[in-house]
């Protein structure tokens, strides 16, 4: 029975690779890969060569199949995403479950590694014992109810989102929260990696007066 490894990718600097990720990448029977283009710069960069297959939330369902008779005919699969880990506001975790659920006999092992949640956390200077992890919020439906469960809440919350959105997001905050404490971590682990506190409406002005939003954004609230 085969192997299936997920590996956490770096989320900007391409040194944020452990050791055991870029082996597994190296002794693998093939790559599935949210996008294939996204992957290979990481592999050229790494002079691993190959064969790459594409699974993306739009091909899951079906993909999951296919890496499921690999894995029945023994084959060692390493499955990675754009960036970080796997299955955290990424795909993965239909892949995952269907494999334990069909064959429980198959090795499903993590690579850990980066991710934005953590790195963001890791800079934030707030106390992180507890907190909620909410993803991207929705874009229409649902997300009045989630604002107010963010202003509602005791335990700091943690948002992914993205260069888009982010002023709507803090406007958005500025009505719903006001007087919450608001860090927002911008482009971690690049050259412009940076991380501003403030209120919402604060961190919009300064956000405001720039040229162009750019970048990836982690957003942590704080009641
Ligand atoms: N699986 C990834 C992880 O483990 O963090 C998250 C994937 S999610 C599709 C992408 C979002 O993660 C971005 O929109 C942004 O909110 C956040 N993100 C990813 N890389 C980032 C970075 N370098 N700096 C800040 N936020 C980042």
């Amino acid at each position: 029975m085969g192997r299936l490894s997920i590996v956490a990718t770096p989320i900007g600097n391409l040194e944020d690779i452990t050791l055991r990720a870029l082996r597994t990448l190296k002794e693998c029977d093939v790559i599935y890969a949210e996008d294939t283009r996204v992957i290979s710069k990481l592999l050229a960069r790494y002079e691993i060569k190959k064969p790459l297959q594409r699974l993306d939330a739009a091909t899951e369902g079906q993909k999951a199949e296919e890496v499921l008779a690999r894995l029945e005919a023994g084959e060692h699969v390493a499955f990675v995403s754009d960036a970080g880990t796997p299955c955290i506001s990424d795909p993965g975790a239909r892949l995952v479950a269907h494999i334990r659920t069909n064959i429980p006999e198959a090795t499903v092992e993590t690579i850990p590694g980066a991710s934005a949640l953590t790195a963001a956390l890791s800079i934030a200077g707030i106390d992180a014992t507890e907190f909620t992890f909410l993803g991207f919020l929705p874009h229409k439906k649902g997300r009045q109810t989630a604002l107010k469960k963010i202003a509602a809440s005791e335990i700091p919350v943690v948002l992914y989102e993205s260069p888009h959105r982010i002023l709507k997001l803090l406007k958005e905050l500025e009505t719903f929260a006001p007087k919450c404490r608001v860090t927002v971590a911008r482009e971690l682990t690049k050259v412009h990696e940076e991380v501003q506190t403030g209120a919402p409406a604060e961190l919009a002005q300064s956000l405001q007066k720039r040229d162009a939003v750019r970048g990836e954004f982690v957003v942590i609230i704080e009641p």
